[in-house]
């Protein structure tokens, strides 16, 4: 399929959208990254994405993540891992180059063994107290934060959070700013943590608002995922 295809326009409006919203927050449109989540989208559309330029690629399910990785060999790809980390499917989660979604410090413990060079992380803040989709408290954020900085070759990036499906995506706005000022609380502890993964499809541009640097999009550039 062609580099010009229907994919490769999505990304670019996507991209816009991003930038767009960059500027109009003041902001750099090179400080927000964009994370494609490919996730049960087969390989052939990581190549398409890639052929036309994207570089940044999200998984959540860590089998997959580690079999796309096996199958490509694409230059300059790097794999984000943005599913919840399971102590028995670590041992596919190497070479990625952010987790997203650390809780535990014994998940991190099992991950940098498998990272020679370290291991980049972002702590899962649950916004919204929603248990059942896993997260830190917010109030624990600082705390787990120091704890997980404390174990050797884990570097702490930053937080990520994942609001509860809203119709206006504005509704997410609230979420979003508490996560950014949960991470002026970790930088206040003395940790060097400067990143935001927050924002999907629908609410990219209201995470861009409250700085966020990296955001997962997935429908919007792949389309709907295949069940
Ligand atoms: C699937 C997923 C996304 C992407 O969602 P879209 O609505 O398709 O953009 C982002 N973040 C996480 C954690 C996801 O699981």
């Amino acid at each position: 399929m062609s580099v010009g295809g229907p994919l490769a326009t999505r990304l670019a409006a996507v991209r816009a959208r991003l930038d767009e919203a960059a500027r109009a927050a003041g902001r750099d449109p090179a400080s927000v990254q964009l994370v494609a989540v490919s996730k049960r989208h087969p390989a052939s559309a990581i190549e398409m994405a890639w052929a036309a330029g994207q570089r940044h690629f999200g998984e959540n399910y860590a089998q997959e993540l580690r079999d796309k990785r096996e199958g490509l060999s694409l230059e300059g790809l790097c794999w984000h891992y943005i599913g919840r980390v399971q102590s028995n499917k670590a041992r596919y989660l190497g070479g990625c180059h952010r987790i997203h979604a650390i809780e535990a410090v014994r998940h991190a413990e099992k991950l940098v063994g498998r990272a020679p060079d370290g291991l980049d992380v972002l702590l899962y803040v649950d916004v919204a107290g929603e248990a059942s989709k896993g997260g830190v408290a917010p109030e624990a954020v600082v705390d787990r934060a120091k704890a997980l900085a404390a174990v050797p070759g884990v570097r702490v990036r930053g937080l990520m959070c994942l609001p509860p499906a809203v119709d206006d995506p504005e509704d997410a706005g609230p979420y979003f700013a508490q996560t950014q000022a949960l991470l002026a609380d970790v930088q206040a502890a003395g940790i060097e943590a400067d990143e935001l993964s927050m924002g999907m499809s629908h609410d990219a541009h209201v995470a861009v608002r409250y700085g966020a640097t990296w955001v997962r999009v997935g429908t919007a550039i792949f389309g709907a995922r295949p069940t």
